[in-house]
């Protein structure tokens, strides 16, 4: 399998899986994509059902990166999809609300968000890559809470990588804070800036705009257009649909509450592949460009000042990285359109595919939409409490509100789960009035000892310290 981009580099040369691993985006400002999915019959989607969750991961997984040797994927995938990690053997379980209504688990690894699944992976990939190739990697990231403590945990520890994870100083939740302040590992450096998520975000950027600085301290990132994690998503939409459907062939719908668009083009992936994915339901919050553009056809990412803070911070997005992705197989995966499409982004600030060819793919890649509320969520919350006996966290209610919806009798229907409640005690509180429950191994978070090392918004400031703790290893 090689990859090209969603713009057209190397069209002419195709790059392999670990050459993309460790990138941002192409060099012409695309996305990395497989140069064709991988098809699987149908008998060979039915033979995968009742895998473990290591065996069906490798099975898909080894359509996408075929230049690890297939032992040495295996022990990757091993070592990353553990009960100890996750919580059990299933890996992504799955509740039943009600006949036809179903939760899929995928948020009980160490951070508490579905983010764990693809970066726990990525984590052990870059070591392994990084030692194969000799050299170190000093990973630069800004987060305003769950990205970062994902990619924290996933590469706490591991050799030949170093993290600088710039946050907000003061303006996480107390359990955000808690959750990658206490990290120890000597790899692991947080930056707390004097000022907002987006004085972080800004500094990332300066720093790598610095081509000679990224070069000279071997600066990446572990961003949410990283293939791999589309790639380590896309296992999970198996094993749900296997614990769903009656028979392999059957219609089994999708409902996942989205932000950059990376879990459910997972979802797409899966879809393309050959599983019999039916609908795909895709939630928003008051931040609706998605749910815009599946509705009108019109593609209009917002400006920062007009992305509203919400209850479901995650999903509070102003432009979905990974659409471009979609839109590629859209357009018959012509990159000139692709091209010229977000050229018109950049100057009319929108496109619009209501009138083009395009639009009827759009309608039969089978996604529909929704967006809701504050107040939607307040009552999901307190519906699942009360009618089925489950706490959802508010992003999850984002998306069992908007499947229920459009849920149908006749095909089940699956709420991916994105979240444990205990990262969002307030919004739960509001809605129940209680906490919610805290996992045993965060019992005593609030007791950890916490260090982070406070500097101000400068990018001066940001690149001595880099350069005073990263490694660069170079044989
Ligand atoms: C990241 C995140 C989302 C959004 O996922 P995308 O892949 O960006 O669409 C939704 N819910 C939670 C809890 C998240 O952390």
């Amino acid at each position: 399998m090689r990859y090209v981009s969603t713009r057209g580099a190397w069209a002419g040369s195709p790059q392999p899986f670990c050459a993309i691993l460790l990138e941002g985006l192409a060099p012409d400002g695309g996305l990395a994509a497989p140069e064709v999915y991988p098809r699987l019959t149908h008998d060979e989607i039915k033979a995968m059902r009742g895998l473990s969750y290591g065996r069906l991961a490798h099975a898909i997984l080894s359509r996408f990166i075929t230049d690890i040797p297939a032992a040495d994927l295996a022990a990757l995938i091993d070592g990353t999809y553990t009960a100890a990690i996750f919580g059990s053997d299933a890996i992504t379980p799955l509740t039943t609300l009600k006949p036809g209504l179903h939760l899929l688990r995928v948020s009980n690894g160490p951070t508490l968000a579905f983010k764990d699944i693809a970066l726990q992976l990525l984590g052990n990939l870059f070591e392994y890559v990084l030692e194969r190739e000799g050299r170190d990697l000093n990973v630069l990231g800004a987060t305003s809470g769950d990205t970062g403590s994902s990619a924290e945990y996933a590469l706490r520890g591991k050799r030949h990588v170093n993290v600088f994870m710039l946050s907000p100083h003061g303006r996480m939740s107390p359990f955000q804070q808690a959750q990658m302040y206490s990290l120890t590992d000597s790899n692991i450096h947080n930056i707390a800036i004097e000022g907002v998520f987006d004085d972080c975000q800004d500094i990332v950027k300066a720093v790598s705009a610095d081509a000679a600085f990224k070069a000279r301290w071997r600066i990446g990132t572990v961003n949410s257009i990283n293939w791999a994690r589309v790639a380590a998503q896309v296992v999970y939409y198996f094993k749900g649909y296997y614990d769903v459907a009656e028979m392999v062939g059957d219609p089994v719908d999708f409902a996942v509450p989205s932000g950059n668009f990376g879990n459910i083009l997972a979802a797409h992936v899966a879809k393309a592949m050959g599983l019999p994915v039916r609908r795909l339901v895709l939630a928003t919050n008051e931040n609706d460009v998605l749910d815009e553009f599946f509705r009108t056809g019109c593609y209009r990412p917002r400006a920062a000042a007009e992305t509203h803070a919400t209850s479901s911070p995650s999903m509070d997005i102003s432009k979905a990285s990974n659409f471009e992705r979609y839109i590629f197989d859209v357009v018959g995966r012509n990159a000139s359109v692709v091209r010229s499409l977000w050229d018109q982004l950049g100057r009319e600030g929108g496109f619009d595919l209501r009138a083009t060819p395009y639009w009827s793919r759009v309608v039969e890649s089978g996604f529909i939409s929704g967006t809701s509320t504050h107040s939607d969520r307040i009552a999901t919350i307190r519906q699942c409490a009360h009618e089925f006996g489950v706490v959802i966290d508010p992003h999850t209610a984002d998306g069992v509100k908007v499947a229920m919806d459009h849920s149908d009798s006749n095909v089940p229907m699956v709420c991916v789960e994105t979240a444990l409640p205990a990262k969002f005690a307030a919004t739960i509180r509001e809605a129940l009035h209680h906490d919610p429950a805290l996992p045993p191994a965060y019992a005593d978070l609030g007791q950890r000892p916490q260090r982070c090392t406070v500097l101000p918004p400068e990018v001066e400031r940001v690149k001595a310290f880099i350069a005073a703790h990263a490694s660069v290893e170079t044989t």
